[in-house]
């Protein structure tokens, strides 16, 4: 069952979403008018094949249509779809994040009303949080929620940058908006949430009038032009209330964790195509001669993944793909535990379970997204002059990329999330239990793992683990005296819990690899390759934590004493 649903999304993927990528990115979407914007050629087509396929409902319950299948084929498929054409994936994926937050928070009425046909693709749907005067801090958000009487609210005020605000695609599409009732607490504690159709719903499940979520423009963007990004006016628009009123963005949070992970799938996605590209061509290229003696003789000169700067490149991206896919269906299967545990009413397991993933989340979605860009960036690079140029595509894999950095929260708030909310403010639980984690399935290895360098890799994933709880003491020590330290030592310290989480998803492939490999099972080059992989990421990668762990402990003068105005000295700045 799973091989078959594995091999039609594949097919999918490559015969329909795959040639509609180069389109989405020359051709981009269209304004045409305040409730009408027009997706690039194919686009809509390609929905359509997606829905009546049941794509959407695989893993959502069998009471609204889904077919009830575990979340993490979800992310196996979507990864496909992810890796052939982004931009396009952003319509159902989105649309994911406003099911689940439905799902989680919704009254019965909502869920009976929206429910079946989000899931079965009729419908999409959004996430509206960003305003002009606030992306990272919705303290801000200024939008306004008024009750009317019967349950509803009208729905004022301007949300930017809103993806897949309006398209082509489907009948309707479905706003999750935060906004303030009328005398709610500032800041966070007095933001609700609401379900704003574009059209308004009757309650027959008919669709019919226009619901003033006015489209005031969409922008033009350095990538991902095939998904549009609205400028959204709500204007005395009928929203309902979902969950509770001023727990608004707590339950965003179902939404913004499900993108987080989406985004970090994002940038292994990215890795991965640009990585197929760059692959192909570095065994095509030819250029000057091997270092240690003529590799290819019967041609003017060898190919270029003879050098070892050249293999150093694809190595770079391969570990990216191939590490960040094992820590993002660790996630996926995390989730499915998750389900599990609260289908048998085992809530103390499945809030551990939410812990563990919400400690994961900002490790996955800060360093996914920018080894991703990195890695991007390297296929650029393999190609030469070639890479920089429009024919091959690799420049639109990174122009596509970079965002990831940025939505759902920038790299920067992902570092501050982690060792601000998800460490130190829950008093190192969820990072002490992982690492125990880390331990109880590491100490095996350092004295029985199947190989030398196993046992080798072990003990280096082991000290990194020792490392990491001492550096998170360390800081928290520092931040004591000084609030501005978590700041200046979060990014270093995202990357090196990257790095260190990265490293345990491949000593653990590794460890399968040589064992398959002894046993004599399935392909021997292939795990020969697994191993070779990880051998390349200790080496290479890995140590590049020691730059990180030294960066986190300089003195905070370096970074805070210079003045704003020493920042520069042209008096325009
Ligand atoms: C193409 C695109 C699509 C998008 N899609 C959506 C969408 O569907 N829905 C939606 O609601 N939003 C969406 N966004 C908005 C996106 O999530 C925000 O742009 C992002 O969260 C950053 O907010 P901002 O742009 O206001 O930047 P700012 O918040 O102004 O941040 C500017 C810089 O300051 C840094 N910074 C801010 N505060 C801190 C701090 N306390 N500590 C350290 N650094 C800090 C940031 O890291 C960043 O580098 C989209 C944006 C784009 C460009």
């Amino acid at each position: 069952m799973v091989d078959m649903v594995m091999t039609e999304m594949a097919k999918f993927a490559e015969n329909e979403l795959s040639p509609l990528n180069e389109v989405a990115d020359s051709e981009g979407c269209t304004y045409v008018n305040e409730y009408e914007v027009r997706t690039p050629k194919g686009f809509k087509e390609a929905y359509e094949k997606y829905t009546e396929g049941g794509w959407q409902g695989l893993h959502y319950p069998e009471e609204y249509g889904g077919q009830g299948l575990p979340s993490s084929l979800g992310t196996v498929t979507g990864e496909m779809a992810a890796t052939a054409n982004w931009t396009w994936l952003m319509y159902p994926g989105l649309s994911k994040g406003a099911i689940n937050t439905v799902l989680s928070h919704g009254s019965d009425e909502l869920k009976a009303k929206y429910l079946e046909k989000m899931v079965d693709g009729t419908w999409t749907g959004t996430m509206c949080l960003t305003e002009p005067q606030g992306g990272s801090d919705l303290n801000l958000v200024s939008t306004k929620a008024e009750p009317i009487g019967d349950g509803k609210y009208k729905i004022n005020g301007t949300k930017i940058f809103i993806s897949c605000g309006e398209h082509d695609m489907t009948e309707n599409i479905i706003h999750c908006v935060l906004a303030r009732l009328p005398d709610a607490p500032a800041g966070t504690r007095g933001i609700s949430l609401f379900l704003v159709p574009k059209r308004k719903v009757a309650d027959d499940g008919a669709v019919g009038e226009l619901n003033g979520a006015k489209i005031g423009r969409i922008e033009e963007k350095m990538g991902c032009h095939g998904s549009s990004t609205c400028v959204i006016d709500f204007t005395d628009s009928e929203g309902y209330l979902i969950g509770t009123a001023n727990k608004g963005l707590s339950h965003m949070f179902t939404f913004i964790n499900t993108s987080r992970i989406g985004v970090s799938m994002q940038g292994m996605a990215a890795a991965e195509a640009s990585y197929q590209n760059a692959l192909w061509y570095a065994k095509e290229r030819l250029a000057m001669r091997s270092l240690s003696g003529t590799k290819n003789p019967e041609k003017p000169a060898d190919p270029i993944i003879v050098h070892p700067d050249v293999r150093r490149m694809l190595l770079t991206q391969k570990c990216i793909a191939e590490g960040g896919r094992a820590m993002i269906y660790e996630c996926a299967l995390l989730a499915d535990l998750m389900k599990e545990a609260e289908a048998r009413g085992d809530k103390e397991t499945a809030k551990l379970i939410d812990d563990d993933m919400g400690l994961l989340t900002p490790i996955l979605k800060g360093f996914l997204t920018e080894t991703g860009v990195e890695a991007a960036n390297l296929g650029i690079q393999v190609y030469g002059g070639h890479g920089y140029v429009k024919e091959n595509k690799q420049e639109q894999i990174l122009r596509d990329v970079r965002i990831g950095a940025i939505w759902e929260g920038t790299s920067g708030i992902q570092a501050l999330d982690l060792l601000g909310r998800k460490i130190m403010q829950q008093k190192m639980k969820p990072l002490n239990r992982r690492l125990k984690q880390i331990y109880k399935e590491i100490l095996p290895l350092v004295i029985g793992g199947s190989s030398a360098a196993v046992r080798k890799h072990a003990r280096s994933v082991m000290q990194h683990a020792f490392e990491w709880q001492y550096l998170t003491f360390k800081i928290a020590a520092k931040a004591a005296r000084d609030k501005d330290f978590v700041g200046s030592a979060s990014m270093d310290y995202m990357f090196f819990a990257g790095y260190v989480t990265m490293a345990f998803h491949f000593l653990k492939m590794e460890e399968a690899a040589t064992k398959q490999r002894k046993a004599g099972n399935g392909d021997a080059d292939f795990y020969l390759s697994k191993i070779q992989t990880s051998a390349f990421y200790f080496d290479h990668l890995l140590p590049r934590t020691r730059s990180h762990a030294e960066s986190m402990f300089t003195p905070l003068s370096s970074i805070m004493d210079m003045k704003p105005e020493h920042f520069s000295f042209d008096h325009a700045l």
